[in-house]
């Protein structure tokens, strides 16, 4: 990659000593021809822009420049995590105006576009967040869950206008009511104009001089209400429903951000869920898995009937199709439900069942006494196994 990047000094059109003055000026013509403003919608220009803005952000450092006159351009690549690397063109430009404020304002004024959004107008509601918690079924069939949110309302005392009762706001005299101010100062590269957000107002144009004291000035007091949601078939842990409007009121006449309720669903002692498909383990006896025979399967519609073939080997996986969560993206499609029989080994047996199964034993191998045949122990071994194994 770093052979097909131009070097530093071609792209802003300097030699190798140029001063620090002489960098900002090459940076500040190359930056007017290719400004976004100048170009809209010119990817070429904005890729030139880029270059070198990137080309200046290294060269005008005294620490970049010295590892780049010594290493090039593989002075900043890799490294853990991409520390330290430069890469403006995925960059946005307001990352590279956030980096050099100075310079743009000086050359387009405060009176071009905004990139930093204006701070006056109108604006969306934060959005406010709250969990609930859901059985695995509540989540896998949907349900209705009520919700209680602290959400801002208008406070009623002052109608939202944040001043006392029998006051009103005043414009505010350092922006007229704008929210904003223009600074104009001297720098390197001349002067300089930028506009921020008025100080004395902190934006919103209006002074207040006597507080509501029932909202403290916001406008708005915090109200507890309770909501009921509809939480979605087939939810799953982690994701969240989106009640559009109850969030928190917007400024300057925005509307208000949204409410996001997360679910968090509790798990179930016997079911696993992995998307739309569902997990369980079914024992079955040694029994049922030699003969075959039916066996009732607990899934989430409840039991069902399920037939094992004889000679059923343990960990064996079965579907039952349809038998999974109902899929919330398209209406009557459900995952599958996994099973595995797993084979049972009996740990407590009756003196009935120990001799049955010892008789079986003998009848299919003869297992428990092969060991002993072939390494040729003496028999009392045997009748040691014997005694043993109840016989
Ligand atoms: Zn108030
Ligand atoms: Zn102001």
């Amino acid at each position: 990659m770093a052979d097909q990047k131009r070097d530093y000094y071609e792209v802003l059109g300097v030699d190798k000593n140029a001063d620090e003055a002489a960098l900002k000026k090459a940076y500040r013509e190359l930056a007017k021809k290719y400004h976004p403003d100048a170009n809209p919608g010119d990817k070429e220009a904005e890729a030139k822009f880029k270059e070198a803005s990137e080309a200046y952000a290294v060269l005008s450092d005294p620490e970049k420049r010295r590892q780049y006159d010594q290493f090039g351009h593989a002075a900043f690549d890799g490294g853990a995590g991409g520390a330290g690397g430069f890469d403006f063109s995925s960059m946005d430009f307001s990352d590279i105006f956030g980096s050099f404020g100075d310079i743009f304002s000086g050359i387009f004024g405060g009176g071009g576009r905004s990139y930093g959004g204006n701070s006056n107008g109108p604006m969306k509601g934060a959005n406010i967040r709250t969990r609930v918690d859901l059985d695995f079924l509540e989540a896998v069939f949907g349900c209705e869950k009520e919700i209680e949110l602290t959400v801002k309302e208008t406070c009623t005392s002052c109608n939202g206008s944040g001043a006392k009762k029998g006051t009103s706001p005043e414009t505010c005299s350092t922006c007229g009511g704008k929210g904003q101010v223009v600074r104009t100062r001297q720098s390197m590269l001349g002067m300089m104009r930028s506009v921020e957000p008025c100080p004395d107002c902190g934006g919103s144009g209006k002074i207040i001089r006597e507080k509501c004291p029932d909202c403290r000035g916001n406008g708005f007091v915090p109200m507890k209400k309770k909501y009921s949601v509809n939480i979605p078939a087939g939810i799953d842990n982690g994701q969240a429903v989106n009640m559009p409007g109850l969030g928190d009121p917007g400024r300057n006449g925005g509307p208000r951000g949204d409410a996001r309720v997360e679910v968090r669903v509790r798990p179930h002692p016997v079911f696993q869920r992995e998307g739309f498909d569902i997990f369980s383990n079914v024992p079955i006896t040694i029994a049922q898995a030699a003969l075959g025979g039916d066996v009732l399967i607990d899934t989430v519609d409840g039991k069902v009937v399920y037939n094992v073939k004889a000679g059923t080997q343990t960990d064996t996986r079965v579907r039952l199709k349809g038998k999974g969560v109902p899929s919330w993206r398209s209406k009557g499609v459900r995952g599958d439900h996994y099973i595995n029989l797993i084979i049972k080994t009996p740990d407590k047996l009756s003196k009935e069942a120990r001799e049955a199964l010892i008789e079986f034993d003998r009848l299919t191998g003869d297992s428990l006494n092969e060991v002993a045949r072939q390494t040729g122990k003496d028999p009392d071994d045997g009748g040691k196994k014997k005694k043993r194994f109840g016989k």
